[in-house]
């Protein structure tokens, strides 16, 4: 028997066809949307604004979709890595990140990933599948959980990061219909300024997202070394940084869209003054800011970390030259659930703390 289609994770016009498929006047799709995005139910049955009649027919033919976390993990620093099991190879891990009042979710886009970035814990599993865009809604929609009891309920969700498992932009349609349901006002109405795609630069699709959203975009750079970046990270064959930039240059990221550049700093590799300066130059007049992010240990990759010391001096020659640059406080790194350690092989699962 096919299974049933998952009502999250449809667009307003989805969920009119929906209604219609039904024998219900259009509207219904709003209501559904209301329902699905907003109070966020779990049942049939909690839709009262629909006929009892509707409710069956609606959970004869559909699931809602939403499923919690299989587990958790909590860091010592208070961010808490969720897995999700989605069956067969599609098991994948959301981070949560709480920061005084903010609380920010890195959700996966894909099991797995296809760009095989040299140092990245992802890049080594392989790709699995991509997400639906119901799984990708999924986690944004069952994070944080309703606390148990005698538990202090975490802060609702303030922005969403696409940086956990996969690039998005490989999953480009599901990304952009998720990225229309938290936008939309029909959906859950969010800012865009609260959404950041990260990416390797794949285009065409980046392009896409550029014209198609609002979003915040961060850009994986890792080093301006064009043959290093070649050897570490292969996506840059296919999708020449010099390309990307040109692209990004088209857009305006002095405003209200903020445009950053990632970049993990290895010992010895891409910590000394020429990369800075090779950086710089790649950047020249776009408008950006540089994300210096410190390396964690990953099990089969033989880069270390650059010192303190480094990132210090590299930062502060960015801002030399006029360029935002700052170095980001790493979190979960104790539950390798900090930035490029997301994995689900076996062995690695997290511990279910709940
Ligand atoms: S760094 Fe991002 S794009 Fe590269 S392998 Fe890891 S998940 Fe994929």
């Amino acid at each position: 028997m096919e299974a049933k289609p998952s009502l999250i994770g449809m667009t307003l016009e989805e969920l009119k066809g929906v209604a219609r498929k039904g024998g219900m006047p259009g509207f219904v799709g709003k209501q559904l949307a209301q329902w699905l995005y907003d109070k966020k139910v779990t049942d049939f049955q909690e839709m009262v604004n629909i006929s009892r009649k509707n409710q069956e027919w609606l959970s004869n033919n559909y699931i809602i979709g939403r499923d919690a976390p299989d587990s958790r993990v909590k860091s010592q620093d208070g961010t808490i890595k969720y897995l999700f099991n989605y069956g067969s190879n599609k098991l994948i891990e959301s981070v949560y990140i709480p920061d005084k009042e903010r609380a920010t979710l890195c959700v996966s886009s894909q099991a797995g990933c296809k760009m095989n970035c040299y140092f990245c814990a992802t890049g080594k599993m392989g790709f699995k599948a991509n997400l639906s865009a119901a799984e990708i809604i999924n986690q944004i929609l069952s994070i944080p959980p309703q606390a148990g009891k005698g538990e202090v309920q975490l802060n609702p969700l303030t922005n969403v990061v696409f940086m956990g498992m996969g690039e998005p932009l490989d999953n480009f349609e599901n990304v952009r219909k998720v990225i229309e349901i938290l936008t939309a006002p029909w959906g859950m109405g969010w800012s865009p300024k609260r959404i950041t795609v990260s990416t390797v630069g794949k285009l065409p699709e980046l392009k896409d997202l550029l014209e198609q959203t609002q979003v915040h975009v961060a850009l994986s750079v890792h080093t301006a070394d064009i043959g290093q970046r070649e050897s570490m990270m292969p996506a840059q064959k296919a999708f020449p940084l010099q390309n990307v930039m040109q692209l990004l240059s088209a857009y305006d990221f002095a405003h209200q869209r903020r445009l950053s550049l990632e970049y993990i700093m290895w010992r010895g590799v891409n910590d000394d003054m020429d990369h800075a300066r090779m950086l710089a130059r790649l950047i020249g007049n776009i408008p950006c800011r540089v994300n210096l992010i410190r390396f964690h240990q990953v099990e089969g990759v033989d880069l270390q970390p650059c010192s303190e010391e480094r990132m210090i001096m590299f930062r502060n020659f960015l801002n030399q030259k006029g360029i935002t640059a700052t170095i980001r406080t790493s979190r979960g790194e104790d539950i390798l659930a900090a930035c490029g350690m997301l994995a689900t092989d076996k062995g690695k699962r997290p511990a279910d703390q709940s």
